[in-house]
């Protein structure tokens, strides 16, 4: 085509965006649209056509994309965002999560044993009760509790109960007894148990001894697993979360999605992070990464292994021992031969490897291991390795994630449920080191990739938002935020939940952005939090989800 054509023929092109190809299906106009695009950040209008967008800019453009048979949706001024990302959440312990006690927020030991003593009335004897995301240090007293009073609330049926960050376990006697747990058992490599002054379990395991009690749990079936994931696809639709990266699933899990993806069910598009051991990874790796499954709704490409254990139990693996327990300095919950094995032959096989590391000796670890395996495996530096919570780093190895080319992979409401003891833990020096330096590595070139690690923290992306942009507590403190130099601005926070979050999943060429091409997934708030007070963000709510072009989720009027 001769230049002067081809010029002429762009700029038509521009300004009747995608008109050639017919009327559009679906048209949201009279909007404020972040497109988390920087061609065009903001826009008043989007029109959809098939599951894809076709067009983005100024309401009266766009209206000329109407035919007869186009949905109209005057969006009334609302504001309007690329469908939000989890990068970091747990989607089967989300479902597993809506069907189990959930003590997160409660306020004693003892709401908690009253809580189970009413689920143990309506128990079979024998029958699991199991709760989650209890935490210490909300209650008055700050120690972990002893058994005895779970032990007499339910004195027929096993409990456990698995802290917020799901690094530690309380148990009853019924538990104890199912594990054949006593003071004769030693500790399991990895793990703790905590004893009494006599040596006796006193229900409390960590890391790699809630592993004891916990395979002593039936396994759910089929059908209870679909239920789950069922369960945790209407919650994330309803939370605007229309792309989860599910960091730990096993083979039986991924033929389920697969199920529930063919039979339409399952609307939340998914990418996966296997994990398990080495037998179980292999046919995977065998049969290669899948890239794009039911038609972008699941990929499995990414492999998941933890380097240590969490900073609240003191599990994390750090390089010099716990501030407020000396002679302590964490553990290493997979030795690194393994975390390097299975990351050669992910690589290997194509597959993206993503390692959980929150302390900065684990951290450490697993850079190294980046770093040996990008030098053993050529290309693999594309593979775009992921650093899972990133949470403690030793300032020598900020810069490392740029140079690897590894994504921090970050969750923003951890900083702010950790930052009441976090300092206790590690000492101020580390803490303005290298805790939670979100500024610190954009500045050094590195991609952040926000979630919330779900059901560890609400799933509820708005609560990242607000963290991200504060550093504040949902109660506003600190009154500047933690660590204020290192908040993330609004459009930098808007990158992190959509276009850098595909970036970490190898899908920013399809998603992750209102762009012209890519998939039509998007959703409708009740305020603008690009411009509201920061704490307005979070009592705001999505009114409408679309993913791929489809309405998947829309709120009842008046709610
Ligand atoms: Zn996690």
């Amino acid at each position: 085509m001769h230049k002067a054509l081809l010029a002429l023929f762009v700029l038509v092109t521009l300004a009747t965006p995608a008109a050639q190809d017919g009327p559009a299906d679906l048209i949201f106009h009279n909007a404020k649209i972040y497109t988390s695009d920087e061609a065009m950040p903001r826009a008043e209008a989007v029109a959809v056509r098939g599951d894809r967008i076709a067009a983005v800019g100024s309401s009266a453009d766009i209206l000329k994309l109407k035919g007869s048979a186009t949905k109209v949706v005057d969006a009334r001024g609302a504001a309007i965002l690329p469908g939000l990302h989890d990068a970091h959440g747990h989607f089967m312990g989300l479902g597993a999560s809506l069907q189990v006690l959930r003590l997160r927020g409660t306020a004693s030991w003892e709401q908690i044993v009253g809580m189970v003593r009413r689920r143990a009335a309506s128990a079979r004897p024998g029958e699991w009760i199991q709760g989650r995301s209890w935490d210490q240090n909300d209650w008055p007293v700050k120690e972990f509790p002893t058994h005895e009073m779970l032990t007499n609330a339910a004195p027929n049926n096993p409990v456990y109960l698995t802290r917020v960050d799901g690094h530690a376990a309380m148990v009853n006697k019924a538990a104890l007894d199912a594990a054949g747990l006593t003071k004769d058992t030693k500790d399991p490599e990895g793990g703790r148990i905590i004893r009494d002054p006599q040596g006796n379990p006193t229900g409390v395991l960590v890391d790699q001894a809630m592993r004891l009690v916990s395979r002593n749990i039936p396994s759910v079936s089929q059908a209870q697993l679909e239920e789950q994931i069922l369960l945790a696809d209407a919650e994330a639709r309803k939370l605007g979360l229309t792309m989860v990266h599910d960091a730990g699933a096993n083979t039986e899990v991924v033929e389920a999605y697969k199920r529930l993806i063919d039979s339409g069910k399952l609307q939340t598009r998914l990418y996966v992070m296997l994990r398990g051991p080495m037998a179980m990874l292999q046919p995977h790796f065998d049969n290669g990464p899948i890239t794009n499954y039911g038609n972008h709704h699941l990929a499995v490409r990414a492999v998941k292994i933890s380097a240590d254990g969490a900073l609240g139990s003191r599990g994390a693996a750090l390089l010099e021992p716990y501030s407020d327990e000396p002679g302590n300095s964490g553990l290493l919950v997979n030795p690194p031969e393994e975390v390097y094995a299975q990351t050669l032959a992910a690589s290997k096989a194509g597959f993206q490897m993503c390692v959980h590391a929150i302390g900065d000796r684990a951290n450490r670890m697993v850079m190294d291991t980046f770093e040996r395996v990008q030098k053993e495996v050529p290309g693999s530096r594309n593979l775009r390795m992921r650093n899972e919570h990133s949470q403690i780093l030793d300032a020598a190895d900020i810069p490392r994630f740029a140079k690897l080319n590894v994504i921090a992979s970050m969750q923003a409401t951890h900083a702010t449920s950790d930052l009441p003891w976090a300092p206790a833990r590690l000492g101020d020096a580390r803490v303005e080191e290298g805790g939670y330096v979100w500024q610190k590595l954009l500045k050094s070139g590195a991609i952040i990739a926000n979630g919330s690690d779900f059901p560890v923290e609400e799933p509820n992306p708005m609560l990242g938002l607000y963290a991200s942009i504060t550093r504040q507590d949902p109660s506003g403190k600190p009154p500047n935020g933690w660590q204020p130099d290192q908040r993330l601005s609004r459009e930098e926070t808007l990158r992190s939940f959509t276009l850098h979050a595909a970036f970490a999943a190898h899908a920013e060429k399809d998603l992750g952005s209102l762009t012209p091409g890519k998939l039509a997934d998007l959703v409708v708030l009740s305020k603008d939090v690009m411009a509201v007070a920061p704490k307005e963000i979070l009592s705001t709510t999505v009114t409408t989800t679309v993913i791929g072009g489809k309405v998947v989720y829309e709120a009842k009027s008046g709610s």
